[in-house]
């Protein structure tokens, strides 16, 4: 891809997304390091040096209303995005329909309606990074065979997919899990059915998303997971920073480390 690009990086005040920031600080390119919170996006930025190519700006992934408003910031102040890298992401343990609202809502939800706000300003050329997870990929493989055909189906719509997601909220607040194909058991349940659900979005990459990537950025020690990762948050961002960047990667595919991942 070109040089001097407009790289937006969500989440970036910390852990993965500000190691992927760091690692952009002095290139040509124009970086938006966005964060929920504008005082940790401030001190993200201090430590930083406060770079000339690196520009704060408030994004709540979660919320509709600062996701309009960090689009009129864009549109305002870049008039376009080349590189769109959704990072932000939370985990829980708990299993609940309020947990399962609030992590799809920052994990799957929040990402499609970033990619739609933020779709008209794409520059024709540029990229989305979805920051995904092999848990997601985990997640899948425990899901029933029947769950499973669905979800990998080829003709998979995004209107099915989210009716999939729904069946799952469903199942979550009926504590019908193991009935509906979902690994009731799993440790991960909610989060890796998140980003099986992010996984399966950027397979079929909806109309208008000319270039959608999925990327793992391996166990990394970070803040989501109490820092148990066994690599670092830098390490990862090297993962991410490879799609970023690659100019052969394939569209609507799953990487980690610069491989093709299956789902
Ligand atoms: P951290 O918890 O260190 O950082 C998460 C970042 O996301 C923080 O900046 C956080 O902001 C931000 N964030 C959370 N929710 C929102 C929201 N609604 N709107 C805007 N920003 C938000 O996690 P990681 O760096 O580890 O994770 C980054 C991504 O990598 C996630 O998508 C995660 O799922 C993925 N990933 C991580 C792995 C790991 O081992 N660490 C492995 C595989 C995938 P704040 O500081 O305000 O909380």
């Amino acid at each position: 891809m070109s040089s001097e690009r407009v790289i937006l990086v969500t989440g970036a005040n910390k852990g993965i997304g500000f190691e992927l920031v760091k690692k952009l600080v002095g290139s040509k390119d124009t970086v938006v390091l966005a964060c929920r919170d504008l005082n940790r996006g401030q001190e993200a930025l201090k430590q930083l040096g406060n770079q000339m190519n690196v520009h704060l700006i408030q994004l709540d992934t979660s919320s509709p209303q600062s996701i309009q408003e960090a689009t009129e910031q864009i549109k305002k102040k870049f008039g376009h995005l080349d590189v769109l890298v959704n990072n932000a992401g939370i985990a829980k343990h708990e299993k609940s329909l309020q947990a399962a609202t609030e992590i799809f809502g920052t994990n799957y939800h929040g990402i499609k309606k970033v990619n739609q706000h933020f779709l008209p300003l794409m520059n024709k050329n540029g990229r989305i990074v979805n920051v995904s997870s092999e848990v997601g990929a985990w997640t899948l493989d425990q899901c029933s065979d029947e769950l499973k055909q669905k979800l990998l189906h080829p003709n998979l719509t995004e209107a099915e997919l989210d009716k999939i997601v729904e069946s799952f909220f469903h199942a979550i607040e009926n504590h019908t899990e193991a009935e509906n194909g979902f690994p009731a058991e799993s440790p991960f349940l909610i989060y890796g059915m998140s980003k099986t659900a992010l996984n399966m979005y950027t397979r079929i990459h909806p109309a208008g998303y000319e270039s959608m990537i999925a990327v793992c950025p391996g166990y990394c020690a970070t803040d989501l997971n109490n820092h148990t990762g066994g690599r670092t948050a830098s390490v990862g961002a090297d993962s991410v920073l490879f799609v970023v960047n690659d100019k052969s990667v394939e569209n609507g595919k799953f990487y980690q480390d610069g491989k093709l991942k299956p789902w």
